[in-house]
């Protein structure tokens, strides 16, 4: 059974799933490359370390949230990484979104020490983390992951098994194939239904009923009406992404020319300078290729907000 554990990574996504570890009794360690970010948490009565090394000394169980496949590289095999101090029959965790390659890599590199892999990314943004409401994937060992398990049922609303290593790294990018597209589609026809001067918050009223809605079209479509690009899941991430999902495809050779149209896209608008904001920043690109700024005219009644939130 899990009962102590040594997070590392507190961005967007890595602080919401330590306060949930916390708030649920385990006992965390915490490290943060920006070690400003462990403060909240030693104040609530996590151990902090200063170095990765040090971070997963004594833990049943070592996981991170970290930004990509580079940060994964310094953390995990840097001098002071995770594997120049992890041992033998502690289990190791990845949820960040990495290359599946990257996932062997590291499963491989614990192997050799005696350790277990779970390569584990999320679905879901900022307020999934922080609400415990997160979808989780997991693929290695399944006793392993069995054992591990009700760590991330105390993370996530849904936990998914996937088999081998690599293979929930590869369905996290299959996901974000979808996302992608999505982002474009709902940017695509905002500015259109913009250029064509529909009332846009109608408009979201329809993408709220019809038979292709979806959670991600309304929460980034209300948020764009409102010009709010406060980032969840930061549009640079959402690029990084786009191109391990072109790298991944490199050895599948699996069709995916909308993928491509839309890494354009999501690079023009990191170019314009909002890698920083929201990923449904993606539109400014496409803004600024129609000559028009997509915003909602009128103010609406606070009972209308209310029914249509
Ligand atoms: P974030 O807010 O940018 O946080 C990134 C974390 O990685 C920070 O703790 C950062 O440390 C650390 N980091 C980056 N480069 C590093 C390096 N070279 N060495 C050590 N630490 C490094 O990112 P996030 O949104 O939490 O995302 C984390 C992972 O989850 C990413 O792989 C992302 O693609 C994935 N994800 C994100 C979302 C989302 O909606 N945000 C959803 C699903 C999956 P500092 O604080 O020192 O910069």
């Amino acid at each position: 059974m899990i009962k102590t554990i040594a997070h590392l990574g507190l961005g967007t996504m890595g602080s919401g799933m330590a306060a949930n570890l916390l708030k649920t009794g385990y006992k965390l360690t915490v490290w943060n490359r920006n070690a400003e970010k462990c403060e909240p948490f030693a104040r609530k009565g996590a151990r902090v370390s200063d170095t990765p090394a040090d971070a997963v000394r004594d833990v049943d169980l070592v996981m991170y949230s970290l930004s990509n496949d580079q940060a994964v590289e310094d953390v995990v095999f840097g001098s002071k990484g995770i594997l120049s101090g992890i041992k033998e029959g502690q289990i190791a965790m990845d949820m960040s979104t990495v290359l599946p390659a990257t996932s062997l890599r590291e499963q491989e590199a614990y192997a050799k020490r005696g350790v277990d892999f779970l390569d584990a990314p999320v679905f879901g943004s900022k307020q999934e983390s922080a609400n415990a409401k997160l979808w989780i994937m997991a693929a290695g060992n399944q006793a392993v992951f069995e054992t591990v398990k009700p760590v991330l049922e105390h993370l996530g609303q849904t936990v998914h098994y996937f088999g081998k290593n690599g293979n929930a790294a590869a369905m996290k990018l299959v996901g974000n194939l979808i996302v992608a597209l999505e982002l474009e589609a709902l940017a695509e026809g905002l500015v259109l239904a913009q250029k064509a001067g529909l009332d846009l918050n109608t408009v979201m009223e329809v993408v709220k009923v019809a038979d292709f809605r979806s959670p991600l079209l309304m929460s980034n479509g209300k948020n764009i009406l409102k010009r709010d690009f406060s980032p969840s899941f930061a549009l640079k991430l959402m690029l990084k992404d786009a191109g391990l999902i072109e790298k991944f495809d490199n050895s599948l050779q699996s069709p995916i020319p909308a993928l491509r149209v839309v890494e354009k896209n999501l690079a023009s608008a990191v170019a314009l300078g909002f890698g920083d904001e929201n990923a449904s920043a993606l539109i400014k690109a496409l803004e600024k290729a129609g000559g028009v700024e997509v915003k909602a005219r009128r103010v609406r009644r606070s009972t209308e907000t209310e029914q249509n939130d």
